[in-house]
C-alpha cells in the first residue's frame, strides 16, 4: 500500500498553490488566512463562483480561513439587499467564512492612517478638479504635471482634510492624494487619489461621513487590518500592485501580499454586474434569478447544484492569462453531477393519445420502475399502466424514413418499463393534425422485455393518461445568439446579441404521478429529454418545471 502511494504521481499545484506551499514551509506565515471581497452592489454571478471557490478552497487546503468582506466604499451603488443575497449564495456554495466583515468598519482607521501619511508629507490635499487631475496626470509617455496645490504644508493639509471630514467642502471640491510621482511610469502611481468629497448616504454609516476612501487605498489597508496574507484578486489588478504595495509599506502595516489571475470569462454570456443590472431593470429578464442568468441565483433556479459548479470552478483551474471557457464546459459538470442524484421520471412535453386497442378497458397495472441506475439507494416506484397513454407527438411518423425507430403504421417499439407496442392506425382532425394513434400490445412483453428474441430499434417514454398530472414547463435556450455578447459593431451594444427566443414555455405537459409533492429546487431527469428542476412558482396546483439542461445522448440513440 505504502509503495502504491509513493508510486502515484502527486498532483500538479497551481501557481497559488505553489506560493502558499512555499510560504507555510519556509515561514514565510505559519497559516494562511484569504478574503473573498464583493463590493454589494450586485447579485454574485459565475465568475464570482470562481473566486469563492478558489479563495475559500485554498484556506480549506491548507487549514486556513476566509473572511468575507463587503468592499462597501462606494455609498452610492450599494444596498443591503446585495449584502443577503451575497451571503446566502456563498452558503449555498457551501462555504463558510471565519469573520464577515465590511470595509466601512474601517473608515476611521483609515482615516487616520491619512493624516499618517499626510504627516509624513506623503499626502496632500488637492484643489484641481477631476477634469483637471486627468489633463495633468501625462501619458504612459508624457509625464504629468505636479498640482499646484502638491506642496501645501503638513499643517494646512491636516486642517483642510479635517475639514474636509466635517463636510465643509461640495463634492468634488477637493480630494486626498498620495504624493508619490507625477512622473511615474506605472500611471497608477502619479499620485493617486486616496478620498473623494461624497455627501450620500450610506448603506451602514449613513451620514456619519462625506468623505470615501478609493478602492486603491482602502483595499489594502483593510487586508492588512485583517492580516489576509494572500489576497487573490483579478488579473486587471497587477498594474494597481505598486501602489497595494507602496501603502502598506509607508504606513509600516501588516504586509499582505496581492497575487492575480485570470477571471473566468464564459461564453455566450455577460458578465459584468453593470450589464446584468441593465438586464434586470429593462425588464429583458425576470429578475436576477432568472433562470437564464449567469448570477448566482439564477443557476440555481435552473437547477445547478453547488456541487456542479464548485466541480467546474476546479476543473478549469487557475489561469495567469485571460481566456474564454466554453459554457459547454460548466454543462458538462452540470450533467455529470446529476446524472448521479437525480431520480429518473417520464414526463412528456408535447402529448399526443395513444391507445392499445387490445389493452382490457378496465385494467391499470403497476409496472416496477427503478428510480436511479446510477444510485442503488434510490430505489423503484410503480408506474401506473393503462389502455390510455400519452407520447411525445414527435415519437411518431406518418411517413417514416428508414432511421426513424420509434413509433409509424405498422412499427413496433417498447414503450419503456412497459411493453412492445405496434401501430395499427391514426386518426387525423379536420386541419389534417393527428389526434389519436392507435396500437396493439404484446402481452408477453411485459416489462419491457422480448418474449421470443425479436428486436425492436425504439423505445420511447409515456405516461398514463387516465392517472398523470398537468405541468408547466420552461425550456431554455441561450440567453446570448453570439459567443462573445460584448463584442459588437459599431452603434451596436450587447442587447443587440440576445436571443430573441431563449424561453419557451410549455403549458400542458403530462407527467407522472410520482411527481404530484414535489418540494422547490427538487431535481428529476425526464427521461429523453434532459434534466429539470422545480420552479420557485411551482404549487402543488400548478406544477412548473426549469429544464436545466438537455441530455447528452438520449438513451433512444444507444437502444
Ligand atoms: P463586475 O465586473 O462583474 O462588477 P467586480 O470585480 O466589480 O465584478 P466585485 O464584487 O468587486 O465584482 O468582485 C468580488 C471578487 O470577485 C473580486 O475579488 C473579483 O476579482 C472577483 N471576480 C469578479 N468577477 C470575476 C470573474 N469573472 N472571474 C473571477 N473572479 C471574479
Ligand atoms: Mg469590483
Amino acid at each position: 500500500m505504502q509503495a502504491q502511494i509513493e508510486n502515484n504521481e502527486k498532483p500538479s499545484l497551481n501557481f497559488l498553490e505553489e506560493i502558499i506551499e512555499y510560504d507555510l514551509k519556509n515561514g514565510v506565515h505559519k497559516s494562511i488566512i484569504t478574503r473573498f471581497p464583493p463590493e454589494p452592489n450586485g447579485y454574485l454571478h459565475i465568475g464570482h463562483a470562481k473566486s469563492i471557490c478558489l479563495n475559500f478552497g485554498l484556506a480549506k487546503k491548507y487549514g486556513g480561513k476566509t473572511n468575507l468582506r463587503f468592499d462597501d466604499t462606494n455609498p452610492i451603488k450599494e444596498d443591503v439587499e446585495y449584502v443577503d443575497s451575497i451571503k446566502e449564495d456563498i452558503n449555498w456554495l457551501g462555504f463558510q467564512w471565519a469573520n464577515e466583515f465590511y470595509a466601512s468598519d474601517y473608515f476611521e482607521q483609515l482615516y487616520s492612517w491619512a493624516l499618517v501619511l499626510i504627516k509624513k508629507e506623503l499626502a496632500y490635499v488637492d484643489d484641481q478638479t477631476l477634469e483637471e487631475i486627468r489633463l495633468n496626470r501625462g501619458t504612459v509617455q508624457i509625464a504629468g504635471k505636479d498640482s499646484p496645490y502638491r506642496n501645501r504644508s503638513v499643517e494646512e493639509n491636516l486642517r483642510l482634510f479635517e475639514q474636509m471630514r466635517d463636510g465643509k467642502y461640495a463634492d468634488g471640491e477637493k480630494i486626498l492624494r498620495a504624493k508619490i510621482d507625477m512622473a511615474h511610469p506605472n500611471m497608477h502611481m502619479r499620485d493617486p487619489i486616496m478620498y473623494r468629497i461624497l455627501h450620500a448616504d450610506h448603506h451602514r454609516t449613513g451620514n456619519k461621513w462625506c468623505i470615501y476612501p478609493m478602492y486603491d487605498y482602502a483595499h489594502g489597508e483593510s487586508d492588512s487590518i485583517e492580516n489576509i496574507t494572500h489576497s487573490i484578486c483579478t488579473l486587471e489588478f497587477d498594474v494597481h500592485r505598486p501602489l497595494y504595495d507602496w501603502f502598506i509599506e509607508k504606513l509600516e502595516i501588516f504586509p499582505s501580499h496581492q497575487y492575480e489571475f485570470a477571471r473566468l470569462n464564459l461564453s455566450y454570456t455577460v458578465m459584468s454586474k453593470r450589464k446584468l443590472l441593465q438586464l434586470v431593470k429593462e425588464n429583458y429578464v425576470s429578475g436576477w434569478d432568472d433562470a437564464r442568468m449567469p448570477t448566482i441565483c439564477g443557476l440555481r433556479r435552473r437547477g445547478y447544484t453547488p456541487e456542479s459548479i464548485r466541480n467546474f470552478c476546479d476543473d478549469i483551474g487557475v489561469a495567469k492569462r485571460d481566456n474564454f471557457i466554453d459554457v459547454g464546459r460548466l454543462e458538462f459538470s452540470l450533467r455529470e453531477d446529476l446524472n448521479k442524484r437525480a431520480n429518473r421520471v417520464m414526463a412528456v412535453l408535447d402529448p399526443i393519445k395513444l391507445i392499445i386497442d387490445n389493452y382490457p378497458e378496465a385494467l391499470t397495472e403497476e409496472l416496477y420502475a427503478i428510480n436511479n441506475p446510477e444510485d442503488q439507494d434510490a430505489g423503484s416506484r410503480n408506474l401506473s399502466f393503462s389502455k390510455n397513454l400519452f407520447i411525445e407527438r414527435d415519437d411518431f411518423m406518418e411517413n417514416p424514413s428508414k432511421k426513424y425507430f420509434r413509433l409509424a403504421p405498422g412499427q413496433e417499439v417498447r414503450l419503456r418499463y412497459a411493453y412492445f407496442v405496434t401501430c395499427t392506425s391514426f386518426e387525423k382532425d379536420s386541419e389534417g393534425n393527428i389526434t389519436t394513434i392507435h396500437c396493439t400490445y404484446d402481452p408477453a412483453s411485459k416489462g419491457g422485455n422480448s418474449p421470443d428474441g425479436r428486436k425492436v430499434k425504439g423505445t420511447i417514454h409515456w405516461v398514463d393518461a387516465n392517472d398523470c398530472l398537468n405541468a408547466e414547463v420552461r425550456l431554455f435556450d441561450r440567453l446570448f445568439v453570439s459567443e462573445m455578447p460584448e463584442k459588437v459593431e459599431d452603434g451596436m451594444t450587447f442587447i443587440d446579441n440576445l436571443n430573441p427566443n431563449s424561453l419557451k414555455i410549455i403549458s400542458n405537459a403530462k407527467i407522472e404521478k410520482s411527481l404530484a409533492n414535489v418540494n422547490q429546487l427538487d431535481k428529476f431527469q425526464f427521461e429523453r429529454l434532459g434534466y429539470f428542476s422545480v420552479d420557485y412558482d411551482s404549487t402543488k396546483e400548478h406544477l412548473v418545471f426549469n429544464r436545466t439542461c438537455t441530455l447528452k445522448d438520449s438513451w433512444t440513440k444507444q437502444n
